[in-house]
């Protein structure tokens, strides 16, 4: 989670070949920072290095840390949920507890209903992933939304600050970010979460509007909001993957 939405727009994927002749690709994102930062997340290999750095020095860097890199890399593939299929009878998550897909076959598609642990669908094609994966999400980040900004207005009233604008994003590497507009981004992804795990990151996100920085203050500023703050944290990690899958 970033203070700024705006390093976002600068990810680019870049690619580098190892001496092995192997390629490793990562995420470069240019920001105001003196060091090189390298970091695994669920899509790959991110480096965070300064604006002005050139090719070649960010080149030694990655080859230094090379077999650091595919050590990581290796240890989240293996981690790493297998890739929904979009079928009949798939359980995904929804709010932090599994929801079965029903899909019917039917000539004319339904709105995506929910009823107590099941996902009702019906669509002339039930075996069309494309056409499941699409209804699922649509459905996943309308519901989201309005999940999302009932618990703004809650923690912002809480805060003690207007309700902040809310837009739904669709990142690979944040589940929520707050920008110098004081808009609030958070991942639609969240809403697989369980709920305490949204409000942790609404939370954390509502603190960059006193805050833009994860200094002490940030830090106590959450905790007024959200003691349990450091167990959120390592939750959230521990449940990255599986909210990636979809
Ligand atoms: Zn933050």
């Amino acid at each position: 989670m970033d203070r700024s939405g705006n390093a976002e727009v600068g990810a680019v994927t870049h690619i580098l070949t190892l001496p092995s002749g192997e390629q490793m690709h990562f995420q470069l994102e240019l920001r105001q920072r003196r060091t090189i930062g390298l970091k695994i997340t669920p899509s790959g290999l991110v480096v965070h290095a300064p604006k002005r750095i050139s090719k070649g020095q960010l080149e030694t860097i990655i080859l230094q840390k090379a077999s650091w890199i595919s050590k990581k890399l290796q240890a989240l593939s293996a981690r790493q949920v297998p890739e929904l299929q979009w079928q009949h009878g798939e359980q995904l998550w929804l709010l932090g507890q599994y929801v079965t897909l029903d899909i019917e076959q039917n000539v004319r598609t339904k709105a995506v209903q929910h009823v107590p642990g099941k996902l009702l669908l019906a669509l002339p094609e039930p075996h069309d992933r494309e056409a499941v994966a699409r209804k699922v999400v649509q459905w996943y980040v309308k519901q989201a939304k309005e999940d999302f900004l009932r618990r703004l207005e809650i923690l912002s009233a809480k805060l003690g600050v207007p309700t902040p604008v809310l837009l739904i994003s669709n990142a690979r590497t944040r589940w929520g970010s707050c920008n110098s507009k004081k808009e609030i981004r958070l991942n639609w992804r969240l809403y697989q979460a369980p709920p305490h795990l949204i409000n942790y990151v609404v939370c954390h996100e509502l603190a960059h509007l006193k805050e833009m920085n994860h200094s002490a203050r940030f830090w106590s500023v959450v905790a007024s909001l959200y003691p349990d703050y450091k167990e959120a944290e390592k939750s959230l990690k521990a449940w990255s993957p599986k909210l990636h899958a979809m």
